[in-house]
Parts: structure tokens; C-alpha cells; sequence
């Protein structure tokens, strides 16, 4: 089995517990204005790599990862490779290695029986989920990102419901998303489902501003400067009512 790859990293600790294995998939169907890989967006820019040499690279790693770290898969947006991934997190789970997910969620469609049960078989082998809910207000994500939020609130809810470990992370965006009101919705939101260990605010950054040059492509938040610490404080105030 063959995916599509943007890049490895080895020694993650942003993207779940523990220091971690990190490999982030090539394309993805959201354009988020803050988005700091839009290197990242072209399914076809990828390389390919097949399950078995990136499997003989993580197990190397181990080791390192002791009792907490392990494998993320992160994007780009993985889902859009679902059946690589669910080989990829089968392959390693024969080492013992821990598997968490980041994604967006935007390509769950509960009425898809096909689609459904291959997100079934995926949650057999992914111990944890980085479910990025972008915008709490369709309307808002869509300006956002560009897509609706109707898929990534589904799937929040159908892992809650199944039982699964859930983190929900959150890019804290001035003018954007860094507003009391949809803080506050979000947290109702996240207070409803079962399973969520943690919240995680992002705060913006601009440090994908350079790929947007080179690519010529015109960066969408130029005016947007990074929120301080002040209200990425009252960001992980607001959120922590949710759980
Ligand atoms: S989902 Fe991730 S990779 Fe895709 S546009 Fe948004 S931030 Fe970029």
C-alpha cells in the first residue's frame, strides 16, 4: 500500500504525547486562511512512500518514544488517504506502537455505509484523535477554511459516542476565532461529548508566510498578527469549561 507523503519528522512533541514520529500526508480539501503549510495542499506534490518502508523507519524510533509517545499522522488532511493510514496504524500497532490522528474530520460522512465502516476499521488501530474543530459557527469555518463544519462536529460526536480518545485543538486567530461569544459555543459543544482529555489552544502565527511567497500564492492574513498571551489565557479559560 502506497500514499502520498509531504514530510517525516522524527522528534515531534507538539502533535500529542510523549515525543513522537510524525508523518504528515500530502494533500488537503480545506484552504484555512492561517494555514502554514500550503505546501501541503496538492495531493500530487506528495512522495510516494509505501507502508512497509515507513513502518521499518518509525520502529527504529522505538525507543525514544517510551511509555507515552508513538506515531502521529498528521497533514495536509490524512482522512483523504484513509485506507493508507489504517494500513500504516495496523502495521505499527504489530511493534506496540502508539497511534494518534490529527485531522480536520471534514471528510466523515455518516451516511456513506462504505466510508463508515472503513472509519470503523480505522478506530481499531488509533489510540488517539487531534480533532481539529477550526470554527464552532459553519458560516465563520467556512470563511475560514473554506468547507462547511457540519462534517468535523459529526465526527466529534460519533467518536464521543464510540468511546474514543479525544483532544480538540483549536487555532486562536484575532478577528477570526479569538472572540468570547465563539469560545464560549465552542465550549458548550466540547462540554457535550465524552472522551475529550484535553483542549489545546494554537495560538495564529505567521511562520508559514514564506511557503506562501515562494509558492506565489497571496497570503490571506497579512494584517493578522499573533494574539497575546493575555487572550490565549482566556482562550484555555473559556475552553477548559468545556470539559
Ligand atoms: S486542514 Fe491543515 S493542511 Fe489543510 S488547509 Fe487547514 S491547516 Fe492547512
Amino acid at each position: 500500500m502506497q500514499g502520498r507523503i509531504h514530510s517525516v519528522f522524527s522528534g515531534g512533541t507538539v502533535d500529542g504525547p510523549g515525543i513522537r514520529f510524525v508523518v504528515f500526508t500530502q494533500g488537503c480539501p480545506l484552504r484555512c486562511k492561517y494555514c502554514h503549510n500550503p505546501d501541503s495542499w496538492l495531493y500530487n506534490d506528495g512522495e510516494v512512500r509505501t507502508v512497509a518502508d515507513l513502518t521499518n523507519e518509525i520502529i527504529k524510533y522505538k525507543n525514544y518514544f517510551g511509555t507515552t509517545g508513538g506515531l502521529t499522522v498528521s497533514g495536509g488532511e490524512p482522512l483523504l488517504q484513509i485506507d493508507f493510514v489504517i494500513e500504516l496504524f495496523k502495521s505499527v500497532k504489530r511493534y506496540g506502537i502508539n497511534t494518534a490522528l490529527d485531522t480536520s474530520g471534514y471528510l466523515f460522512n455518516e451516511n456513506n455505509a462504505e466510508l463508515l465502516s472503513k472509519y470503523e476499521e480505522l478506530d481499531k488501530y488509533c489510540d488517539l484523535y487531534l480533532l481539529d474543530v477550526k470554527h464552532i459557527r459553519d458560516d465563520e469555518h467556512k470563511a475560514l477554511t473554506g468547507v462547511s463544519n457540519v462534517n468535523t462536529l459529526a465526527y466529534a460526536k460519533w467518536l464521543s459516542n464510540r468511546g474514543a480518545k479525544i483532544w480538540i485543538r483549536h487555532v486562536l486567530v484575532p478577528g477570526y476565532t479569538d472572540n468570547d461569544e465563539y469560545l464560549t459555543e465552542l465550549s458548550a459543544f466540547i462540554g457535550t461529548l465524552k472522551g475529550v482529555e484535553k483542549v489545546e489552544v494554537l495560538p495564529y502565527h505567521t511562520m508559514g508566510v514564506v511557503k506562501y511567497q515562494n509558492l506565489g500564492y497571496d497570503y490571506p492574513l497579512k494584517d493578522v498578527t499573533a494574539p497575546t498571551k493575555e487572550r490565549v489565557l482566556n482562550a484555555k479559560n473559556i475552553l477548559k469549561l468545556g470539559k
